[in-house]
C-alpha cells in the first residue's frame, strides 16, 4: 500500500521536470517533464506506469501555466498519486555561499533563494515559482517544502579552488567566486560508488563526469569535492550543448570592442549558440555528432574538441588526488549513452593508467554491470544519474 510520497519539482530555465516517489522503496510512479516554455506549442509528457500522457499547452505558457496544468492533471485523473504526496522537493540551482545544505523552506531560506538569483537569473526565479504553486496546492504541507541546491554538495572546495585571481574586493565585496554545479547529481554518484565500490565515503576519491546537455566534472577526495569545472555561472568549463565553456576571456573584449557585437549579444552566443551547436552549425544534441562522425567534418570536430577539453580535465584533476583515486565516472544523457565519446576520453588517458575494454563499453547499457575498464586499469564506471530520486530521500530526511 502506497504511504508518503514525495513530488520532486526541478524548474528550469525553459522546462519544467517533476516526479512522484516513494523515496523508502526507491520507486517513482509519476514523471514528466514540460518543454519550450515561452515558446511556440509547449508539451507536456506525463508518464504514469509506464503510460505516456501528451499534450500541448497554449503558446508561450510560463511556468505558472505548466505547473498549474501539470499539477491539476494529476490531482483529476492520478488522485491515488496526488493525494498520497506528503513532502515537496524543489531542485534550487543557486544557494549562493550561505546555502550550503538542503532546507526545509520557510521565510529565511526564500530570502537567500532570492538573494542568490543575482547568479542564477534564469533559474532561481524559476525554483521560486515552483515554490510558490506548491503553497497554492499543498497549503497543508507548507513546511513539508524542501530545498536541495545544486551548489551545495561543492561548498566544501577550498579556496585555493573556489578563487579567482582577479582582485580580492571582487570576492569579499561581491561574492565573485567558484560554486559550482550539478551538486546533486555528483553526490548522487558519491552514495551510489560508496555502494559499488564498498568503500566508506570518508575515503572514497573519484573524478565525476556529469555529461548532459550541460557538462561538468567534479574531483572528490575522500568524498568532498574538491575542484569542479564549472564556475560563477554554468558556463565555465567542459564544452557543452550550446555553451563554449572555458575561453579567454579576452575573446569577449574582442568581440565587444573590434566586433561590435553588444553584452547582451556576447552573453547569448556563449551560452546558447557555441558548444557541439557552435561547431557544428546544426544541433546541439551529441547524437548529431555522434551520428555524423564519420561523414561529417564539423561533427567529427565537435566531438573530438569536446573529448580533448574533458580529458585535460580528468588529467589535471587526478594531480589532485593525492596518489588515490578510486574510479573515473561517467554519468548523464551523453556519459551515459556515448560509447564514442567515454572510448575517444579514455584513450587520452592511458599515461594515468586507464585502459577502456572496448566490449563492455559497448555493452554496458544491457549487462547493467557498471564497470567498462580493463583488468590492468583503473576503474572506470557508467552510472545513471538519479537525481531526482536523490532529491525525494533528501526531502524524506528532513520531513518524516
Ligand atoms: P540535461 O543536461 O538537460 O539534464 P541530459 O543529461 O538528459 O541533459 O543529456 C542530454 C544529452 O544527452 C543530449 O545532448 C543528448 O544528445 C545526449 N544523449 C542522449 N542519448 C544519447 C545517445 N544514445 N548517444 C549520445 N548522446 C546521447
Amino acid at each position: 500500500m502506497l504511504k508518503k510520497l514525495i513530488l520532486v519539482l526541478n524548474c528550469g530555465s525553459s522546462s519544467l521536470k517533476f516526479s512522484i516517489i516513494d523515496p523508502i522503496l526507491k520507486k517513482t510512479f509519476v514523471f514528466g517533464c514540460v518543454e519550450c516554455l515561452f515558446l511556440i506549442n509547449p508539451i507536456v509528457n506525463i508518464n504514469v506506469n509506464s503510460k505516456n500522457y501528451k499534450k500541448i499547452l497554449p503558446n508561450y505558457s510560463d511556468h505558472h501555466n505548466a505547473l498549474n496544468f501539470v499539477l491539476n492533471f494529476i490531482k483529476k485523473n492520478f488522485h491515488n498519486y496526488y493525494s498520497k504526496i506528503y513532502g515537496i522537493g524543489h531542485r534550487v540551482v543557486h544557494g549562493g555561499e550561505n546555502l550550503n545544505k538542503s532546507s526545509i523552506i520557510n521565510h529565511n531560506i526564500i530570502k537567500k533563494i532570492k538573494k542568490a538569483s543575482i547568479f542564477a537569473p534564469l533559474h532561481n526565479p524559476s525554483n521560486l515559482i515552483g515554490i510558490q504553486i506548491s503553497y497554492k496546492f499543498f497549503p497543508h504541507l507548507k513546511f513539508k517544502n524542501v530545498a536541495v541546491f545544486d551548489t551545495s554538495f561543492h561548498s566544501s572546495l577550498p579556496k585555493s579552488s573556489y578563487l579567482y585571481a582577479i582582485p580580492y574586493k571582487f570576492y569579499k565585496k561581491y561574492k565573485i567566486r567558484r560554486y559550482g554545479a550539478h551538486g546533486i547529481s555528483h553526490n548522487y554518484i558519491v552514495k551510489k560508488s560508496q555502494k559499488i565500490l564498498k568503500k566508506n565515503k570518508s575515503s572514497l576519491n573519484l573524478i565525476s563526469c556529469h555529461l548532459g546537455n550541460g557538462s561538468s566534472i567534479t574531483a572528490i577526495r575522500n568524498g568532498k569535492s574538491i575542484d569542479t569545472s564549472m564556475g560563477l555561472t554554468p558556463l565555465e568549463g567542459l564544452v557543452m550543448g550550446t555553451r563554449s565553456g572555458d575561453l579567454d576571456p579576452a575573446i569577449i573584449f574582442f568581440m565587444y570592442k573590434k566586433l561590435g557585437i553588444k553584452l547582451d549579444d556576447i552573453e547569448e552566443i556563449l551560452t546558447k549558440k557555441s558548444g557541439l551547436l557552435g561547431l557544428t552549425e546544426k544541433s546541439s544534441d551529441c547524437r548529431y555528432s555522434e551520428k555524423n562522425y564519420k561523414n561529417n567534418k564539423k561533427a567529427k570536430l565537435s566531438i573530438d574538441i569536446f573529448c580533448h577539453r574533458l580529458a585535460k580535465y580528468i588529467s589535471a584533476y587526478s594531480s589532485l588526488m593525492k596518489g588515490r583515486l578510486d574510479a573515473l565516472i561517467f554519468t548523464g544523457g551523453i556519459g551515459e549513452n556515448s560509447s564514442l565519446i567515454r572510448k575517444s576520453v579514455v584513450s587520452k588517458l592511458e599515461l594515468i593508467g586507464f585502459f577502456i575494454d572496448k566490449k563492455l563499453n559497448i555493452s554496458i547499457k544491457k549487462n547493467k554491470n557498471y564497470f567498462i575498464n580493463k583488468k590492468n586499469s583503473r576503474n572506470i564506471l557508467v552510472i545513471p544519474t538519479k537525481e531526482e530520486l536523490f532529491i525525494a530521500i533528501e526531502t524524506k530526511k528532513l520531513i518524516y
